[in-house]
């Protein structure tokens, strides 16, 4: 299987990065990840003082994957996720939601153990182990958008759904796409209010597939498992994120699915829950989530 180490990283998703690997469409890539603080927080949770903010976020990558041109979709199957031995979570002030509230940093480093993190003496967490930044390069007009910043082109989704076993779909904005991953949590809850997951480095692996634009839904960035079709959606403002996530569902019910739009509207009121993805990054993220099983 080829690989990106996790030394082949970037701090902004831009159509003008150097690929670091290419790859056919249909074959299993494997990327190893850096964690979000880049490895500078040690496993006693010391060294966040010294985090050098213009180097947080690092996704590996990027790859261009042959035969992606602008306009198509690229899919994004989750087939691995394994994590380091140690994360790290923090909170603090200017951070998340509390961070107004708290007057100290405090750093915690967390030691997994196969599918369980030790938080303290007496909490066990099971993992839920998950990608925060997954995305592809903005449209050639956009520049760069910076690895912590989520948009159409996925990035800091910060979405716990990415995880083993989903598919993430994506824009196709510039020739190979140019994907790249990083910022995985061993643990992150809806939200991720304090402004952390339970950050740690580790590796991916993907399988990645060209859908050309005729057979490919375009309202993007979406996921599929086994039980819902997701769309989702950022913006500054929470508000919108949920109007853009919801306006994107009904596009694909009624585009892709025969709906009309009043039957979607009325089905999505029922049967689809909205969800906050993350409320901490600077841009916010929110999914819409479809039984699949409503779709046959
Ligand atoms: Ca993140």
């Amino acid at each position: 299987m080829q690989k990106i180490s996790k030394d082949n990283v970037i701090y902004a998703m831009c159509a003008s990065n150097k690929p670091a690997l290419y790859a056919d469409s249909g074959t299993q890539i494997e990327f190893e990840t850096q964690d979000a603080f880049g490895g500078a927080v040690d496993d006693k949770g010391r060294g966040f003082d010294g985090i050098d903010w213009n180097r947080v976020n690092p996704a590996t990558g990027p790859l261009y994957i042959n035969g992606a041109d602008p306009g198509d979709v690229l899919s994004v199957k989750i087939e691995r996720i394994s994590v380091d031995s140690t994360g790290v979570i923090v909170c603090g002030p200017g951070m998340g939601v509390m961070g107004s509230h708290l007057s100290n940093i405090s750093v915690k480093a967390v030691k997994i153990n196969n599918d369980t993190a030790q938080f303290s003496d007496k909490i066990t967490l099971p993992l839920n182990k998950m990608i925060g930044v997954l995305g592809v390069a903005p449209k050639k007009g956009d520049g760069k958008i910076l690895c912590g910043v989520p948009d159409y082109h996925g990035g800091n989704m910060d979405c716990k759904e990415v995880k083993e076993g989903a598919t993430v779909l994506l824009p196709v904005n510039v020739a190979g796409a140019l994907l790249a991953i990083g910022d995985l949590h061993a643990i992150m809850a809806d939200g991720e209010a304090g402004v952390s997951g339970l950050e740690v480095a580790g590796s991916v692996v993907v399988t990645v597939d060209v859908l050309k634009r005729k057979d490919a839904p375009q309202t993007l960035p979406m996921i599929l498992n086994d039980d819902f079709i997701m769309t989702l959606a950022s913006d500054e403002d929470l508000d919108v994120a949920v109007d853009m996530a919801v306006a994107n569902m009904v596009d694909y019910l009624t585009k892709n699915k025969g709906f009309t739009t009043s039957d979607a509207v009325m089905l999505i009121s029922m049967v689809a829950d909205v969800r906050i993805c993350q409320v901490v990054d600077p841009k916010k993220t929110v999914r819409v989530e479809f039984p699949r099983k409503l779709l046959l």
